[in-house]
């Protein structure tokens, strides 16, 4: 079936914009102005009237975690609570209260589909059928109140720099306060920290002579004993313990997160899944599959497949998973590797000590060996690399390996997730390696609050440079490292334009590294398609093309730069079909 979008502002990737287009078989068949297109359209031809708006490619989000965005949503969102550790404590006990005491209500619904919540359902239902007890039920009801206390309360999202009262970390200690019988865990908005109760730290086992892992640490408080803090790779130690979702929950949670993201506008996403929760990396890929068999797979998802050893990506190449094999809604993408932390709470590696802690400097969360390994054994499989890392003193290691193993391979298309803290050498680099930049313009509202005070005057000066990297020839693909940050793409055009925080209270910040409205759209569009090897297949409205696009309520190119973040997403296509938006 053909459909005509008429009397439209249409962005097909290049200016001026066009008027209308036609859509066949979920791909564009046609885009130009009216009189052009109308050579497609015959009686049989369905027309939507545009009615004059803004309509451009679907958001690609370049870097996320589509699965921990899913189940952040069915946790605590303290990221609306973090003004005080006060109020966050507050909102925990009121959240855990709730929970219990009125399981029918508004938000309480939200969660309904949520691990602990359907084991505290299963636990109701219980007592309420056994409620003539005999010796025997009420010691089954004793084991279920076990059960139930075993249920971890989860809240993510807190930042130690809004607190207004105290401004460090939350301890057991203060966690113990929500609650003595149930394990709690808080993890800090950048997932690179948690804090866990008493009662946690007692499932877990973990004493003070429990070894320290490699590449994270868990602190120990002024007593000797564990103080709950648990920072980069020790998050580990926790997160084995919480219980694993099962195949139906893990759809419930894609489900819950693709919802989002396709009312924000995103039709494609490249996302790092494999290592969120304790469950084999083959169950999250039958999950997405499933979703993708009942329909329910409405955003493109390309896989940046994390594995934290070359053991572990043996094992799943020798599994039979082809680098870039899989559907047009699944396939796996590049071998993620985490290199090191980051900037909120110094972890990120940097050539020289933070600026406001003179004895750190950051750590890098393998060696230099390990990288090198890692990448190699994905380049000698074809397999595309995409490395988080912040620090610039992670980037030069980074750049030396590269430049290693770029002898005869230039288009291998690897990438640097997030990039921030840069110097203009080390970009030249990069784009002589042909490496791409996967960027969060949405970063500068919280971070230029605090980068010059991490990392000193002269190296804030050259970071976040995504103008100079455009410049350099670096392919800049944005995104939101959601649940880092939600994934409204329109808050991060907006950054990248202006430089200043959402509020406009800060900034602007590196001004000369402004982006412009069109080299914005296409980071979240035309890049991320690149990123992908799909710069042929999406990420324009263009014939051939898939027909994923977003209809806008204000055309981007023409509001003020400071309210492009309140511009509405009326409509999103995938493949043609509608599949969110405005009522
Ligand atoms: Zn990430």
């Amino acid at each position: 079936m053909r459909t005509l979008y008429d009397n439209g502002q249409v962005y097909t990737g290049k200016l001026p914009l066009a008027e209308a287009f036609v859509v066949e078989n979920g791909r564009f068949l046609a885009v130009g102005n009216r009189e052009e297109v109308l050579n497609y359209v015959d009686n049989a031809t369905e027309k939507v009237e545009l009615g004059g708006k803004f309509v451009c490619a679907g958001f690609n989000d370049s870097h996320m975690h589509l699965l921990n965005y899913g189940y952040t949503l069915s946790m605590a969102d303290l990221s609306r609570h973090t003004s005080s550790l006060r109020e966050m404590l507050e909102y925990l006990r009121n959240f855990d209260e709730e929970r219990h005491e009125h399981p029918g209500s508004g938000e309480k619904a939200e969660r309904q589909n949520h691990p602990e919540y359907q084991g505290n359902q299963k636990n109701h239902k219980n007592q309420e059928n056994h409620e003539i007890q005999g010796n025997e039920e009420s010691q089954k009801n004793q084991k279920n109140q076990e059960n139930q206390n075993l249920q971890w309360l989860l809240g993510r999202g807190w930042n130690q720099d809004y607190f207004a009262d105290e401004r460090r970390f939350p301890t057991r200690k203060d966690l113990d306060t929500v609650s003595k019988t149930r394990p709690v865990c808080v993890i800090r908005a950048c997932g690179h920290c948690c804090a866990v109760n008493s009662r946690a730290l007692e499932l877990m086992g973990i004493t003070a002579d429990t070894p320290q892992p490699e590449g994270g640490y868990f602190e120990l408080g002024p007593d000797g004993a564990p103080n709950g803090v648990f920072r980069e790779n020790a998050v580990e130690y926790v997160y084995r313990c919480i219980p694993a979702p099962s195949l139906e929950q893990l759809k419930e949670m894609m489900r819950r997160a693709i919802r989002k993201l396709n009312a924000y506008g995103v039709t494609s996403v490249q996302t790092d899944d494999f290592l969120t929760l304790p469950v084999p990396y083959r169950q999250v890929i039958r999950a997405f599959q499933q979703l993708e068999q009942e329909g329910g797979l409405t955003v493109r998802v390309y896989e940046q497949a994390q594995f934290p050893s070359v053991e572990d990506l043996r094992e799943f190449l020798d599994d039979g998973w082809k680098p870039g094999g899989g559907s047009q809604w699944f396939r796996i993408g590049p071998l993620k590797i985490v290199a090191d932390g980051s900037l909120g709470s110094r972890t990120a590696y940097l050539s020289r000590p933070y600026e406001d802690e003179p004895s750190a400097q950051g750590m890098m969360l393998y060696s230099r060996e390990q990288l090198e390994q890692l990448l190699a054994k994905a380049a000698s499989q074809g397999m595309q690399t995409a490395v988080h890392a912040i620090g610039d003193g992670t980037l030069d290691v980074l750049l030396d390996l590269y430049e290693q193993l770029a002898q005869g391979q230039t288009k291998r298309r690897d990438g640097i997730v997030h990039c921030q803290i840069t110097h203009p050498r080390q970009l030249e680099r990069m784009a002589r390696l042909g490496l791409c930049a996967y960027v969060q313009p949405i970063f500068l509202d919280y971070d230029q609050r605090i980068v010059e005070q991490r990392v000193g005057r002269e190296l804030a000066s050259s970071s976040y440079a995504f103008h100079t990297m455009k410049e350099k020839g670096i392919h800049v693909a944005a995104g939101s490292d959601c649940p880092v940050e939600a994934p409204d793409v329109l808050a991060g055009i907006q950054c990248a334009v202006t430089r200043k925080t959402l509020d406009g209270s800060w900034g602007p910040y590196c001004p000369g590294e402004v982006m412009s409205v069109q080299e914005a759209l296409d980071a979240y569009t035309i890049e991320g398609a690149y990123a992908s090897f799909e710069e042929t297949v999406k990420g324009k409205i263009q014939a051939g093309m898939l027909a994923d696009f977003v209809v806008l309520g204000e055309n981007p190119f023409e509001v003020p730069a400071s309210r492009l973040h309140r511009i509405p997403v009326l409509d999103v296509y995938v493949g043609g079909r509608r599949v969110g938006g405005k009522a």
